[in-house]
């Protein structure tokens, strides 16, 4: 199942603000063996985002959007999702339950209705609420594709992605991505000419171009390091496709190896 993200807000673009949310959907999905095949971070401008929205259903299996669930005029994600989908946008009793309980304790009397609106989802949509603040997520099959609607702020996406998105996924997927990084010694500690990123790539030769598992090179401030990557059902069995490329690699690397770590 391939998958995309779209991170939604103007204030990423401008570099306001860091897209933690990208690295830890990243890192979350390849842990459940989905493919990230492309990221996107668009303004709040309703055109652009139904552009990105377009695209991203057009290619890949599931879009994963966050950010633009809140009241504001600038937030419009679930608006242009429903539109696009030709979906409805319905009440959650449930969401708009834990909305008024949350602004009441702040001591808020009267709800207005923009934020009454947090509460309304697209239609047969699955409705992820939202324990830490008033926006719920959600998730929408339509047609062979999954959508997926996150908040923003991390302190909301991150434990609703782990309290309900992600056993979602893992139904809907199964298998995992695992990895093998071997950190070559540092060109202070063993000549340059064999532990260069350079150097060590043309020393890989055709392993690179390696599909399963794949092995790719990086250049680090404390020296090279290679990554032997592999999807399996399970972590045994994409570390039984990666162990033997390990070997070949110690093989071109006797002496030159400082550490080599799972991930
Ligand atoms: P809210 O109800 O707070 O408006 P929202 O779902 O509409 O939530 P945004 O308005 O897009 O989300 O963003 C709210 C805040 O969440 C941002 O000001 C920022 O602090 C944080 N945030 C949004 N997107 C990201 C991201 N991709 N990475 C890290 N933080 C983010």
């Amino acid at each position: 199942m391939t998958t995309e993200l779209i991170c939604v807000g103007t204030e990423l673009l401008l570099g306001d603000i860091l897209n933690t949310n990208a690295q830890f959907l990243s890192k979350e999905l390849a842990k459940l063996g989905l493919e990230m095949h492309y990221q996107t971070v668009v303004g709040d401008n309703p055109g652009r985002i139904v552009e990105c929205i377009r695209l991203s259903l057009s290619r890949s299996d599931m879009v994963i959007l966050c950010g633009g669930l809140g009241p504001t005029k600038d937030d419009m994600t679930k608006e242009r999702i429903a539109e696009f989908l030709g979906r409805k946008l319905v009440r959650d009793q449930a969401a708009y339950d834990n909305l008024v309980e949350r602004i009441h304790a702040f001591g808020v009397p009267d709800i207005s209705e923009s934020q009454k609106k947090q509460a309304d989802v697209p239609e047969g949509a699955v409705v992820l609420q939202n324990h830490h603040g008033t926006a719920p997520g959600c998730i929408i099959e339509k047609e062979g594709k999954t959508v997926i609607l996150l908040p923003g702020p991390p302190k909301e996406l991150e434990p609703m992605f782990r309290e309900s998105c992600e056993p979602y996924l893992r139904k809907l997927c199964g298998g995992t991505i695992v990895s093998v990084n071997i950190k070559l010694k540092s060109a202070k500690e063993a000549p340059p000419e064999i532990v260069g990123e350079a150097p060590a790539a043309d020393l890989l030769g055709s392993l690179l171009d390696y599909t399963d598992p794949t092995v790719a090179t990086y250049a680090k401030d404390d020296g090279c390091l290679i990554r032997v990557t592999s999807k399996g059902e399970s972590r045994e069995e994409a570390l039984g496709k990666i162990r033997p490329v390990v070997e070949k690699i110690r093989q071109i690397f006797p002496d030159y190896i400082k550490s080599t770590y799972e991930s």
